[in-house]
């Protein structure tokens, strides 16, 4: 069926018909493009969507500008971001008497900033050299070097040494992800004025640290120098910290802990600018609407106010590529953008910007053109996880986008200082809050603020994804003692009205 001998022209032409059909073709042709996918970046987009394609027969090229493969998730975001907090809350409990109240004495704690450092960038190396190895194991080809688009079909890749080499494939997977978004008027050098990237590197814990952006990202930055003994100041435009999405009960339990531990909050508030002055910096702000001028003097300022797609001299325009009004990639829901055979997923496209949300887009691309199924995503379940501790998770609507949207609910809600392993190691922080269909039961939202939320949120994920409803969850049997029993009675609160441990 497939033998007769075709150009590369007349296989793109079919190919952006039926992507499917020109996959399992085997043309013998001289122009017979060298990969069937090349998927530019290799972030958790990308790295994952060219294993998998590789796993499903696809002859997959994975091109990355950086020295090391993983994006920004395992160089400069989730990973190196984790394990300074998972760190800096140890030396917290340390330092500021914990274990010596759970009976562990000891006579001095210090802190070693490089030893800390260094046990960070090992894990970031573990794991993006454990991507180079995934690569060749599933026969994935890595090219390093800048990818752009110079036609259909088509990827140049500009190596360090300025060559050039051109890449022909069936299929191109954009997949280049985000970048800080800059404040303007206020100069990132990544020593004193830092992004998300320099806070993570810092080589002395600053005195004074001013926190742009109460969201996930600066929370987490801010409580790990707040932990290492900063005293940190985060400045938030909104009246709420967590960003968007986090139900104003979580939010407002979230901050008053977070106060709790140290760190300060100035919402309603924006930056108006910021200049460098007698080796410090000096932060001017504003009322939210205006008014109510004041300074606050730092040694480190933390810029945080989110990221932007990275799209930049990829060459979009040769092949028409549309954005939407915020710079991002338009694609339909097989990721597929205005030119057919170029797809693209991840931060560089709508949606959060999560490495699974990105990883997850990544494997039903290509399981799409691959196999022609169409997988799909649904963006309502999944998780957001804040990182601190205790950690915030929530799957689903918030209580506030149900009140918007006119929906009728109930809400289940149990707190964590009635479920026995909270209580049992002295981490009696939170809660979970359920929200159901007032009428079917089924569940529509979870917000849990505890010690291992981020763990949680993945059984409700589960259930959310199966349709299930609260009297589903709070028959289901948990092992007891576990944190994940809170869930249960939560559950079972919102559906009979009662919780067993909790009145
Ligand atoms: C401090 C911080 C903490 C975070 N923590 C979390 C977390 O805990 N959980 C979570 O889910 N998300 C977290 N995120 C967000 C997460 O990192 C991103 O959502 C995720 O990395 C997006 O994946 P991606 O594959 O779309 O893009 P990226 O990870 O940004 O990867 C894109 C890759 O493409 C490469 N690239 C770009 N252009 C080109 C080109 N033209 N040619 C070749 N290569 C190119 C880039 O070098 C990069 O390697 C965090 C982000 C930050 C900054």
């Amino acid at each position: 069926m497939f033998s007769k001998v075709v150009t590369w022209r007349q296989i793109t032409s079919h190919c952006f018909s039926c992507s499917r059909i020109v996959l399992l073709r085997n043309a013998s042709s001289s122009s017979e493009p060298q990969y069937d996918l090349v998927v530019i970046g290799s972030g958790p987009g990308g790295y994952v969507a060219s294993i998998k394609a590789a796993q499903l027969g696809l002859k997959t090229a994975c091109v990355e500008r950086n020295a090391t493969y993983g994006g920004t998730c395992l160089n400069v975001g989730c990973i190196p971001s984790k394990a300074l907090l998972h760190n800096s809350h140890l030396y917290h409990m340390a330092h500021d008497g914990e274990f010596k109240r759970r009976g562990i004495q000891f006579d001095d704690v210090s802190l070693n900033l490089p030893v800390l450092m260094k046990q960070k960038d090992d894990a970031v190396k573990s794991l993006t050299s454990g991507v180079a190895y995934l690569f060749k194991s599933n026969k994935v080809t890595g090219i390093r070097g800048h990818g752009s688009v110079s036609g259909p079909g088509q990827v140049v890749v500009t190596k360090e040494d300025g060559t050039n080499e051109i890449l022909t494939t069936k299929n191109i997977l954009i997949a280049v992800g985000s970048e800080v978004t800059p404040f303007p008027g206020i100069d990132i050098d990544e020593e004193t004025i830092v992004s998300s990237t320099g806070a993570l590197s810092l080589n002395q814990v600053p005195k004074k640290m001013v926190v742009i952006g109460a969201g996930v990202i600066g929370l987490e930055l801010g409580s790990v120098w707040s932990r290492l003994g900063a005293e940190v100041t985060c400045v938030e435009f909104l009246s709420h910290i967590g960003g968007t999405g986090i139900d104003m009960d979580v939010s407002k339990a979230f901050q008053k802990i977070l106060t709790k531990q140290g760190l300060r909050f100035k919402l309603d508030t924006k930056v108006i600018g910021a200049e460098k002055a007698n080796g410090g910096i000096r932060v001017k702000l504003e009322g939210a609407k205006g008014g109510n001028n004041e300074t606050l003097d730092c040694n480190t300022l933390l810029v945080c106010i989110g990221r932007r797609p990275y799209t930049k001299d990829l060459g979009l325009n040769s092949v028409d590529i549309k954005f939407d009004s915020r710079g991002r990639i338009d694609v339909d829901k097989n990721f597929q953008t205005s030119c057919k055979g170029i797809y693209a997923i991840g931060d560089c496209i709508q949606g959060p910007m999560l490495a699974h949300k990105a990883e997850d887009e990544g494997i039903i691309c290509v399981e799409n053109i691959a196999t022609g199924r169409k997988p799909h995503i649904d963006y309502n379940c999944v998780p957001n996880v804040i990182y601190t501790h205790p950690e915030v998770a929530w799957v689903g609507k918030s209580e506030e986008q149900l009140k918007q949207e006119g929906v009728k609910y109930r809400i289940g809600r149990f707190p964590m200082s009635a479920n026995s392993r909270a209580k049992t190691v002295n981490e009696i922080d939170g809660f979970v809050k359920v929200l159901s269909n007032d009428r079917t039961d089924r569940i529509l939202g979870v917000h849990i603020i505890n010690s291992v939320a981020g763990e949680l949120v993945n059984e409700i994920t589960l259930a959310m994804e199966y349709g299930a409803s609260c009297e589903d969850v709070s028959r289901i049997c948990h092992a007891h003692p576990t944190w994940s029993e809170s869930l249960k009675e939560a559950h079972l609160q919102a559906y009979f009205g009662k919780a067993i441990n909790f009145t």
